[in-house]
Order: C-alpha cells, then structure tokens, then sequence
C-alpha cells in the first residue's frame, strides 16, 4: 500500500516540535504544532493549508512567526487551530509587528484562527491588507471532535489536561485509492489531472454507473473515451483502508488523560508521542504535566498502534536518548510491562 500522506518530524526529539505532513501527489501538507520550523524549506511551509498548535507554550508556538514570514505577501488561506486562549494569542502575535503598508499588497493573505473548546469553537478571519484586525465578533459553532473534514481525509481534537488544556490531533484519510500504473498503460492513457478527478469521484461516492469522461493529447492529437465510473476504477484503482496518523504531546499520565488517549490513538498506523521523561523521575513528570517514556509505550500498546515514534525528550537526556527509546519499547512490546 502507498499511503497519502507522509508524516516526518521536522526536528530531532531535543528541539521544539512540528510534524509535517504532505499529501502524495498533490502540492499540499499539513502541520501539527508550530515547534521550530527552520529546517522546513519556504516550498514545504507554503505547501501549508492547515496547522495545528497543541498549546501555546513557548516550544510549540514559536514557529508561528517563521510561517507568518513566508505567507506573507502571498495569495493564500492558512488556517489555525488551537485550544484557548488560542485567538487571544494569535492576535497577540500580530500586534506585535508594524503593518502600515500592508493595504498596498496586491496578494491578499488571509488567517483563519479556530480556538477550540470543548463543545464549540470559535472562527476569527485576520486579513492581511486590514492589517490584521478582525472586523468583526469570532463566529461560533458546534464542535464534534472534527476539525477538518473533507472527501479524501479528517483531522479531529482531543482536550487533554497539561495543567491547562492541551489539544491532541488525529488525521483520518478516508480510504487510500492506489492507482495502478501498469493497467494505465495497457489503456494506453497517460497520467494527467484526470486521475485527481477520478480519486475526488470515488472519494464522494458518485454513482459508478455514471460515465467519467477523459480527454488527453497523444503526439499532438486530441484523443478522447467515455467509461463507467464502476468499470474505470475497477480496471485502474485498488481501493485500501486510509491511515489514521496520532500526535499526541505535552500531557499529565492522569486516569483520564489515560484512557482519552488510548481511545483516540486505536489501532492507528503511527502513532507520535513525546516521551520527556525516565520512569525513574516519574514524579517530576508527573509534576511537570509531562509523559515518561514507559507510559508512552503503555498507552501505544493499549491502544493496539502499529508504529510508535517518540520525541520531545527532556535535554536532561541528551546523551542517553537511548534509555529513553529502550523503556518506551520495552512497555510497547511487553504485556507485563505495567
Ligand atoms: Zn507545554
Ligand atoms: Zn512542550
């Protein structure tokens, strides 16, 4: 299977945290917190649509200027989430610049902040050509667990308790469709913006008795067929379950916390989440709101995860990572462990 979607950390497990996300085949990523984000390159960061920030503590907003950098001046939507105070924050960070040009700019950018809480969230818009100011009160909705919701993946949010509230973020693709290259070429059809369009067309569902119509030049000459939606896909396309990716930082081992997190990170593919501490100083992390390595692996085995990779590791371990990553796969592996 080739998943859609390739999740890398931008750091090491010393520095601040960002998870970059970019789809396959598409010019598009999305971004779990805004740790630091020097060592993305400007065409990754603008492949942006979405970011989402846990908390505000320092390690995990500060990269919000870095991106603001880069989008600014550009003809782009970028949208936020964070728990709150999340909108009072944004707009902390863009008051503090000077914006007296800005009208002049031709690209008009755009943020869209989302403070999520519990039961509803709240939307402001920040334009860029009105120097940032939101022209009117945030607007409210519902809020089911989903943030983003469209044909081919969701992101959903957790509340989870970091001594103030600290959000957890799953991405959901839908089902993955391989498309299958040397049946193309038996059809003697070449690749082409067509297969996106097929792919959105089985993502939504559309009937499969309907006709999907594909056009293409070959050797300068228009060439042109008609198929069922049913037949093409059968002939061209292996459909296979979608990943479920879970980033999960920043949280006390707390009953609650516990089976919170063991729920939302079931059976997922990967499953990332920080590891600060050794079970030995279990007490210091407990009071720090933060994991040990152990209960990141505990929670891992519980929810039945496929793959765990760690990070955020305390810089009192910064020649010992290792001890770190045995305890987590220790408890990952073993039954007995707790
Ligand atoms: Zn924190
Ligand atoms: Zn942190």
């Amino acid at each position: 299977m080739r998943p859609g979607f390739h999740p890398r950390l931008v750091n090491g497990p010393f520095e601040d945290p960002a998870l970059f996300i970019p789809f396959l085949f598409e010019k598009r990523a999305l971004l779990f917190d805004l740790g630091d984000l020097y060592r993305l390159l400007p065409r990754e960061m603008l492949k942006i649509t979405h970011a989402f920030v846990t908390h505000t503590h320092m390690d995990h907003f500060a990269g919000f200027d870095a991106l603001l950098r880069v989008f600014l001046g550009r003809d782009k939507i970028l949208h936020l989430f964070g728990p709150p105070p999340f909108l009072q924050n944004v707009e902390g960070k863009l008051r503090g610049y000077t914006w007296n040009l800005v009208e002049n700019y031709d690209d008009a950018f755009v943020i869209k902040a989302t403070e999520v809480h519990a039961d509803h969230v709240l939307t402001q818009v920040y334009e860029c050509n009105k120097a940032f100011a939101p022209e009117q009160k945030p607007l409210k909705r519902d809020f089911d667990g989903a943030l983003v919701k469209e044909s081919a993946f969701s992101v959903h949010a957790i509340h989870l308790d970091h001594k103030i509230p600290c959000l957890a973020f799953m991405l959901k693709e839908q089902f993955h469709i391989n498309i299958m290259k040397d049946r193309l070429e038996k059809l003697h059809m070449p690749v082409g913006p067509w297969l996106r369009r097929l792919k959105e067309a089985l993502y939504e569902q559309h009937d499969p008795g309907k006709s999907f119509h594909v056009a293409w030049k070959e050797h300068g000459k228009e060439q042109e067929a008609t198929f069922r939606l049913g037949d093409l896909a059968r002939q061209i396309a292996r459909v296979s379950p979608g990943q479920k990716i879970v980033y999960i930082v920043d949280v006390v081992f707390s009953p609650e916390n516990r089976e919170k997190m063991i729920d939302f990170a079931r059976d997922a593919d990967q499953l990332f989440i920080e590891a600060a501490f050794l079970e030995a100083e279990e007490r210091v992390a407990q009071k720090k709101y933060h994991l040990t390595a152990k209960q990141a692996g505990i929670i891992a085995r519980k929810a039945g995860v496929k793959h765990v990779t760690l990070f955020h590791f305390s810089p009192r371990y910064a020649h010992a990572a290792p001890l770190l990553e045995t305890e987590a796969r220790e408890a990952f592996t073993r039954a007995d462990a707790d």
